[in-house]
């Protein structure tokens, strides 16, 4: 089966932006799950002849759960259950909040691929933003701007090529 792709982060960095944006990218929408509650959480997608599913795990209802973190480290554990790769969306114009950290201790601990974004990198300008993200311990971070489909290609080659 294909594989699954699962994005991860706190709520507000763009994960369900990011989302919607992989779905129109051409990489054609194979099939649409029936959403959950709210958002749709899962959609089949394409880059470059590669298909996966993507499933975005903000979307995902914790019922009673009303601790941020305790929701991050579910959503963090979740996904490396779940997914082949897993992309962690970070807000570059907010820098590195404690959440981050945390979600990013649970992520340093899996073998499977994970790659790290900074998203709201809307010009050029703000690619130094993207430095400080090293200190995450999750390798290079790739800058994107998930609203106008900035850079995403190169986030896409990424996933598809640690398959
Ligand atoms: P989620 O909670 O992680 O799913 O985040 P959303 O996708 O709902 O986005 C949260 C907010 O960030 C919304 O107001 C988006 O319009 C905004 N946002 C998302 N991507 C970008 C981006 O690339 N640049 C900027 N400036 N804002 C963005
Ligand atoms: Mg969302």
């Amino acid at each position: 089966s294909k594989p699954i792709v699962a994005i991860v982060g706190r709520p507000n960095v763009g994960k369900s932006t990011l989302f919607n944006q992989i779905g129109k990218k051409r990489v054609s929408i194979v099939e649409d799950f029936p959403g959950v509650t709210r958002d749709r959480i899962y959609m089949d997608a394409e880059w470059l002849n590669h298909q996966f599913t993507m499933i975005d795990t903000g979307g995902i209802e914790l019922e009673g759960q009303d601790s941020l973190l305790a929701s991050m480290r579910i959503q963090a554990e979740l996904a490396i259950e779940e997914a082949d790769v897993i992309v962690f969306l970070t807000d570059g114009r907010a820098g590195i909040t404690n959440t981050d950290d945390e979600i990013a201790r649970i992520l340093r601990n899996t073998r499977k691929p994970v790659i790290l974004a900074v998203n709201k990198i809307d010009t050029p300008k703000q690619e130094m933003d993207v430095y400080e993200f090293y200190n995450l311990g999750l390798g290079d971070p790739t800058p994107i701007g998930a609203s106008n489909a900035l850079n995403l290609g190169d986030l896409l080659d990424r996933v598809v090529e640690s398959f």
